[in-house]
C-alpha cells in the first residue's frame, strides 16, 4: 500500500496537505492512522446540521418521500448493480468470522504471534453503501405510480480511496433527492434541480461552476461509454476551485440521469410497465462544508453574516 500522505509529488499534492494540516490543526477534522477517515468537530457539525435544514427547504417543494437507510446493505443487491465490476477498488465488503472453535483458536495463536488474523474471517451478507442511493432502488421492484416517485435521502457512504484530499474521505455522507419515472420526467427532473441548486450553493458564497463530468457512473467495465456519457451530458458536478490554478474543481454536487442503470437492474417499472428511468441530485455534505471552510476560513464565527444566518448558525 503506498504512503499517500509522504508520497507528494506535485505542487497541488502540497497544497491539499496545507489544507489538510490546516483542518487538523484548527480542530475541524480530527485525524486518523487511515487516510480519509475522520472525526468532525461540534462546529462542522453545526454547518452539516444547517445545510440539511436548507437543502430540505430547498427541496421542499417536491414533496418527497423521506427514507434512511443504514450504511451497510445486502450483498445480494449489490451484487444486481455492477459495482464490483466497475468500481472494484472503491468497494467494501463487511467481514466477519464465521468458523468453528478449532478455527478460533488459530487465529488466537496468529494474533499473538503478531500475525495477520484475517485470512479466518470470511465475507458476511453485507456490503458497505457505496452511494445512497443504492439501498432505495433495491427496494422498488415493480410499477411505480403514475408520475412516478421521488424520495429525500440521506446517510454514510464508503468509498474505499485513501487519499492526502482531505475532500476525498473514505466514509462520507450525502444527502440525495431521487425521481424515478418516465425518461422524459427524469431529465426535466434534473436539468430542473440543477438550476436550483446551483443558486442554492451559490448564494453561500461559493465560486460554483456546473460542469459535465467524464468520470461515469459505468467506470473500469465502461471506459467506452465515457464519451456518450459527455456528449449525452447524462452527469453534471457543480465544482467550486479550491486550489487556485492548481486544480480545475473539486465537485461537491452532482446532478445525474441515471437513465435505466439501476432500474433494469432492479426491474423498476413506470405507471405504463416501461423500464423507469432514474434521475438524482446528490449533495457531498461533508466537501460542502469543506468548501466553505476553504473559502470563508476556519472560524465559522467570523463566517459573512449573509452565510451564517441561511445556515442557521
Ligand atoms: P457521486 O455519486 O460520485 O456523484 O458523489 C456525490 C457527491 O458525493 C459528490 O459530488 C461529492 O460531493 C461527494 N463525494 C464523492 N466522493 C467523495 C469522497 N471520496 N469524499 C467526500 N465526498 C465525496
Ligand atoms: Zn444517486
Amino acid at each position: 500500500m503506498t504512503d499517500v500522505l509522504n508520497d507528494r509529488t506535485t505542487a497541488l499534492d502540497d497544497a491539499r496537505f496545507a489544507f489538510r494540516e490546516e483542518l487538523l490543526s484548527s480542530g475541524q477534522l480530527i485525524g486518523t492512522s487511515v487516510p480519509g477517515i475522520y472525526g468532525r468537530s461540534g462546529s462542522f457539525e453545526q454547518v452539516i446540521a444547517g445545510l440539511d435544514r436548507v437543502l430540505g427547504e430547498t427541496f421542499s417543494s417536491l414533496g418527497a418521500t423521506v427514507l434512511r437507510f443504514p450504511p451497510v446493505y445486502p450483498r445480494a443487491d449489490f451484487e444486481r448493480t455492477d459495482y464490483i465490476a466497475s468500481f472494484p477498488d472503491l468497494s467494501g465488503v463487511v467481514s466477519s468470522f464465521e468458523r468453528g472453535d478449532r478455527e478460533h483458536r488459530e487465529l488466537l495463536a496468529a494474533r499473538e504471534e503478531g500475525e495477520p488474523w484475517d485470512g479466518w474471517l470470511d465475507p458476511t451478507d453485507v456490503v458497505l453503501t457505496p452511494a445512497i442511493c443504492h439501498p432505495l432502488y433495491a427496494t422498488l421492484e415493480g410499477r411505480l405510480p403514475e408520475g412516478g416517485a421521488v424520495y429525500d435521502l440521506s446517510g454514510f457512504g464508503f468509498r474505499h480511496e485513501p487519499s492526502i484530499d482531505p475532500l476525498r474521505m473514505q466514509s462520507f455522507r450525502m444527502r440525495e433527492f431521487v425521481f424515478v419515472g418516465t425518461p422524459d420526467a427524469a431529465q426535466l427532473y434534473r436539468d430542473t434541480w440543477l438550476d436550483t441548486s446551483v443558486a442554492l450553493l451559490a448564494s453561500l458564497g461559493l465560486a460554483v461552476d456546473a460542469v459535465p463530468a467524464n468520470d461515469p457512473f459505468f467506470g473500469r467495465a465502461g471506459k467506452m461509454l465515457v464519451s456518450a456519457q459527455l456528449r449525452e451530458n447524462l452527469k453534471v458536478e457543480i465544482t467550486v476551485p479550491l486550489y487556485a490554478d492548481l486544480h480545475e474543481g473539486t465537485a461537491i454536487a452532482s446532478a445525474n440521469c441515471q437513465r435505466d442503470h439501476l432500474t433494469a437492474a432492479f426491474d423498476i417499472q413506470t405507471a405504463d410497465g416501461e423500464t423507469a428511468h432514474g434521475a438524482c441530485v446528490a449533495f457531498g455534505m461533508e466537501r460542502t462544508v469543506l468548501a466553505l471552510l476553504r473559502t470563508h476560513g476556519m472560524d465559522t464565527e467570523s463566517w459573512p453574516v449573509a452565510v451564517r444566518a441561511i445556515l442557521g448558525l
